[in-house]
């Protein structure tokens, strides 16, 4: 007898054809995402990048670490962001369409630097959602990324920071505007020891960095001896 789930799926794709987030071409499973040439349009961060924030470099040097001196230790992405994982990335984050954070989660679970940093790092976290918006949203999509990866990784999850101001989208905000803006967003909640512990940080895209920088200096404030931080996509 066919799995009760295996029918819905198939009655589900009768109304509901899985369509690849990019394009709209049919695709064979929800899961898969992205069509074959959309996949061929993407982006793999995976050579010439910057050994500390992961950017690809421009001329051997990284144009993000000549100018900032990151708190992170080390970050790395799997993308870099612009279509087809910008539009996977914005449906993800606003349409309550789950299914990326599968394929974002697996292709960071296969970057190159990835079992060196599951190897040497403690537990996991993810950029927090204001309570409002996280109320508003249903969901924070780079909790959902990191969760994941904590599974694979058999490393614990855990949530010390807390966001204290439902700050607006720094879209149209330049890097000192951000920084400003940013301010006190942030802080270690009471009763949580991460003392000595190296913690990976996880945020879907990361733009200038200030956002995953502001974490990582909670973190380190609160003891956490070393800050990893990966992102579906790195903006260039
Ligand atoms: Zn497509
Ligand atoms: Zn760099």
């Amino acid at each position: 007898m066919p799995h009760w789930k295996a029918i819905l799926n198939s009655v589900d794709n009768l109304f509901f054809p899985p369509v690849c987030l990019a394009c709209s071409e049919r695709i064979e499973r929800v899961k898969d995402v992205l069509c074959s040439s959309c996949r061929e349009l993407l982006s793999p961060i995976t050579e010439n990048y910057c050994d500390k924030c992961g950017a690809p470099m421009i001329d051997f040097t990284c144009p993000d670490c000549a100018e900032r001196d990151f708190v992170f230790d080390i970050a790395r992405a799997a993308f870099i962001y612009r279509n087809p994982v910008q539009e996977l990335i914005h449906i993800f984050k606003y349409d309550a369409f789950l299914a990326p954070a599968d394929f974002l989660s697996q292709t960071l679970l296969e970057i190159p630097d990835a079992q060196k940093i599951a190897h040497n790092f403690d537990c996991i976290t993810s950029v927090p959602l204001h309570r409002v918006r996280y109320r508003e949203r249903g969901y924070n999509q780079s909790e959902l990324i990191a969760r994941k990866l904590a599974i694979k990784w058999n490393l614990p999850y855990i949530e010390p920071v807390k966001r204290h101001l439902p700050t607006e989208s720094q879209t149209t905000l330049n890097v000192e505007e951000r920084i400003n803006n940013l301010k006190n967003a942030f802080s270690l909640k009471k009763n949580i020891n991460i003392a000595g512990k190296r913690v990976i940080l996880v945020d879907d895209v990361f733009t200038t960095g200030t956002t995953v920088n502001e974490v990582s200096r909670i973190l380190k404030k609160g003891g956490a001896s070393k800050v990893a931080v990966l992102t579906a996509a790195r903006a260039i």
